[in-house]
């Protein structure tokens, strides 16, 4: 059961996880879940430990484990962009309404009316500042979550 597993037959990696992978899968009408071997350098795989140990390094699959891998970091990364462009102008629009408001105010207003503009732009400087702050600031998601500090 415990048998050990030999380096990665891709890339040569000893990352290699006896559980690397793992799915629900319908096994005689009912549900059940299948893991096998993965490597976390090249995300290569195979069905049982055996067939990980006794598998041949295959060029092929190789370089084609190696590059849906590349692929994959790429449209992460690609989807990563998107959504920090996005927060970015999000957060700008935030920041023009919040000097919009200001700049509507007029000597003749009154302390209500400045009041009440104030907290409007306040709340779209603390909305852009949040925008600019949740997708790459992890301790702020951490810190914020319920019992954190
Ligand atoms: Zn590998």
């Amino acid at each position: 059961m415990s048998e050990a597993l030999k380096p990665c037959p891709f890339c040569g990696s000893t990352k290699v996880d006896a559980e690397g992978w793992s799915s629900l899968e319908q096994y005689r009408g009912t549900d059940q879940w299948r893991s096998g071997p993965a490597c976390d350098d090249c995300s290569g795989s195979a069905d049982s430990v055996e067939q990980w140990n006794t598998r041949a390094p295959d060029p092929e699959a190789a370089s084609l484990a190696i590059s849906s891998r590349l692929e994959w970091r790429h449209r992460a990364e690609t989807a990563e962009r998107l959504l920090s462009e996005a927060m970015e102008k999000a957060a700008g629009w935030h920041d023009d309404q919040a000097t919009l408001l200001m700049g509507s105010l007029h000597c003749g207003d009154n302390a209500t009316t400045i009041q009440m503009t104030r907290v409007k732009a306040d709340w779209h400087t603390d909305a852009a500042r949040q925008l600019r702050k949740v997708p790459c600031d992890s301790a702020a998601i951490r810190s914020s979550a319920p019992g954190g500090n």
